[in-house]
Order: structure tokens, then C-alpha cells, then sequence
């Protein structure tokens, strides 16, 4: 197989939505993105599947870009996000991912948020998404950042797009649910378009020429 390229960073998730995302982000001629997927054959070996037990998005952010660092030998970036309710005192925060239990579809979870805030008025339903993003070159932390987009948990699924619990979001200065926003809008807004902004400011300063 042919080895990496050079300067080649790898998204450290196998979340299809996150690779969009993260790819429409990033300027051209950021870095030679790669996906787990990619690396499989020349690594030999399955991306690996860490256990997210950390305390905090940080540190589940990280766990994620060591492991995936060290499988691979190339810098890897991880993303951790949260929905923080606050009429359910900050939940279901670092538990968003397996918030209706260990295998919950997005659908599940977002059922379960709307059921806790059944009978809360429009008033009380803030909500902020959360994004930490860690860049690691094998177990060396290299950069973390962290942004948030505020907003508001609606009474009802609206909207299509996306994934996770953006059919449910409403962020600040909108009156549509992030599932109902273009692309564009949502990365021009969200948590993890604010914190790719940042991430790749603070990226240029690194010369990371991993592969061969
Ligand atoms: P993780 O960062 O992959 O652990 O993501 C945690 C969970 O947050 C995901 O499973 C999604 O349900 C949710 N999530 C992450 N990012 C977003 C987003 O941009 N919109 C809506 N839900 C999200």
C-alpha cells in the first residue's frame, strides 16, 4: 500500500458527519486529511475503538486523538461535543453520545431530552453545545481548543439534515433547528465550525510531516 503523504493529519472519528464537517471547515492545502478508514490496510490492523472515560470532553477528546495517533504514527485530531441543557443541570454533557443508553440511535437520545423537558416553556429550554478539539502526535498533547454555540432545545424533532441532536437545537438568533439549516449556515454558527476556525489559526503553527 502506498504510505501516506506528507503533512498528512488524520480525523481521528469514524463519524461520516464529522469528516464533512471537519473537510468543509479546513482550508485547501490545510493538510492532507485522512480518514481511519483509509489507514486500515497500510496499518494492518482495525482503527482502533477507545473507551471514552473521561470526566470531561477534554479528556475524552484526547483520549480519542492519542489512540487514534499512536495506531496510526500520523498527528490525529479528535473532536469531543456536549449538549449542555440547562434545565437538566448541564446534562447530558459528556454523556451526549449514550444518553439513552450504550448503543441509543440519535433518534433515542433526542427522545429521551425532549421527555425530560416535557412541560418545560420555551423560556426554560437553553441549551449550548460544547466543542473540544485535541491534536496529538502519538500520546503528546499538541493543541486543544474549545468553543460553544448557545441556543435552545424545541418541543418537538424539526427538520432533517445533520445528525445527532440538531434536529432538537435551535441556535442563538435563528428560529430553525440546525436540521434545517444549510450546510453552510450551520458551519458558519456551530461549536465545532467555531472551534475548526480556531483549531486551524492555531495548526499553522506546527510542521508536522508525518507519513514518509
Ligand atoms: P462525540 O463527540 O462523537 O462523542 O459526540 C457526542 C454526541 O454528540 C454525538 O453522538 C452526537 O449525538 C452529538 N453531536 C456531536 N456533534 C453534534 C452536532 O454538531 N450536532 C448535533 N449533535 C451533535
Amino acid at each position: 500500500m502506498t504510505p501516506p503523504p506528507p503533512r498528512s493529519l488524520l480525523i481521528a472519528s469514524g463519524n461520516l458527519h464529522k469528516h464533512d464537517e471537519i473537510r468543509r471547515a479546513l482550508p485547501e492545502g490545510f493538510a492532507h486529511l485522512m480518514v481511519p478508514s483509509q489507514l486500515e490496510a497500510t496499518v494492518g490492523s482495525a482503527a482502533p475503538d477507545p473507551v471514552e472515560d473521561g470526566e470531561t470532553l477534554l479528556e475524552n477528546a484526547i483520549i480519542k486523538a492519542q489512540a487514534f495517533s499512536i495506531w496510526s504514527g500520523l498527528p490525529a485530531m479528535a473532536d469531543d461535543t456536549g449538549l449542555m441543557v440547562t434545565a437538566l443541570d448541564g446534562a447530558p454533557g459528556v454523556h451526549t453520545a449514550r444518553w439513552a443508553g450504550e448503543n441509543a440511535t440519535f433518534e433515542e437520545n433526542m427522545t429521551k431530552v425532549l421527555d425530560q423537558l416535557s412541560g418545560v416553556p420555551t423560556a426554560q429550554r437553553s441549551a449550548q453545545f460544547r466543542c473540544v478539539i485535541a491534536l496529538c502526535d502519538g500520546d503528546q498533547v499538541l493543541l486543544t481548543v474549545e468553543e460553544g454555540c448557545p441556543g435552545s432545545i424545541t418541543q418537538k424533532v424539526e427538520g432533517s439534515a445533520g445528525f445527532g441532536y440538531d434536529p432538537i437545537f435551535v441556535p442563538e438568533g435563528e428560529t430553525r433547528t440546525f436540521a434545517q439549516l444549510e450546510a453552510a449556515e450551520k458551519d458558519a454558527i456551530s461549536h465545532r465550525g467555531r472551534a475548526l476556525r480556531r483549531f486551524s489559526e492555531l495548526y499553522q503553527q506546527f510542521d508536522l510531516t508525518g507519513g514518509s
